[in-house]
């Protein structure tokens, strides 16, 4: 099997206005050309409103963009809604769905996010599926349970043909923007649970599944998870927002795995 590049994905959250994110774009092209590109594939998220420009300023480049969420539908009286088919038009290549704070500040439910990653992936966008544990149930030893509930939900939802590659990103909410890792080596079981879920409920797609880390990497503890055989990749929030940290930390993970 060819190896498969890692991947390494920004999420942006709601921060930059359109301005800054395409400053952000523009510093990020000189550095690529005056430092080389890093040996990793990156996915920048930024804002839907900066995500057409964004996508302007990368053309040319092997960078692609992702839009952080989607609503379902294609179009309709759906006021403030931004469909699948709307993000593709406005340049995004994959998509961030189920992320914790989508999970806890706006209610989404494992049943909204499976649909949602089926609607990403009839408008051929590259679901990128957030899944993980809160702290009480890492304590409470549920972890594997809630892993293994979040991903079958989304793949009891899907079409039995195989996609092309569909992301899961581990990511513990505890270690989300605290500052706080599991162990690398923790982060990589649990990567293991992901594989065997898949296996289980879908045996057909566990060699198009990518698994991603996220939560609070940083180019000093990005080491430790690229070291580890059944990471992809890495999802990162705060350590993306400068340019200089985003290009360390991506060409630190490529360091690790070349
Ligand atoms: C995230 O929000 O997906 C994330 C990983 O954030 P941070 O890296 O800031 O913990």
């Amino acid at each position: 099997m060819v190896a498969k590049r890692s991947l390494i994905v920004a999420n942006w959250k709601m921060y930059k206005t359109v301005l800054e994110s395409v400053a952000y774009a523009k510093e990020l092209m000189r550095q690529m050309e005056s430092a080389g590109a890093p040996a990793t594939d990156q996915v920048i998220c930024p804002t839907i409103p900066a995500l057409h420009e964004v996508k302007r300023r990368l053309s040319g480049t092997s960078i692609r963009v992702g839009a952080q969420n989607l609503d379902l539908g294609r179009e309709g009286a759906n006021t403030g809604a931004v469909s699948a088919y709307l993000v593709r038009e406005a340049g995004a290549d994959c998509v961030i769905l189920g992320h914790s704070e989508r999970r806890s500040l706006y209610g989404e439910d494992d049943a909204l996010v499976a649909d949602k990653t089926r609607a990403a992936l009839q408008a051929h966008l590259l679901p990128i599926v957030c899944v993980g544990e809160s702290h009480q149930e890492r304590l409470e030893g549920e972890t594997d349970a809630v892993i293994r509930r979040q991903i079958g939900a989304v793949l009891r939802v899907l079409d039995d043909e195989s996609p092309s590659d569909l992301i899961f990103a581990y990511e513990p909410l505890w270690a989300i923007g605290t500052g706080l890792v599991p162990e690398p080596e923790e982060a990589n079981r649990v990567a293991a649970v992901v594989h065997d879920t898949v296996r289980a409920e879908r045996p057909q797609f566990d060699s198009v599944v990518r698994i991603l880390y996220g939560g609070s990497v940083n180019p000093g503890n990005v080491a430790g998870f690229a070291a580890q055989p059944l990471l992809d990749g890495a999802l990162v929030g705060g350590a993306s927002l400068a340019v200089d940290q985003w290009m360390l930390l991506n060409q630190r993970w490529g360091e690790v795995r070349s």
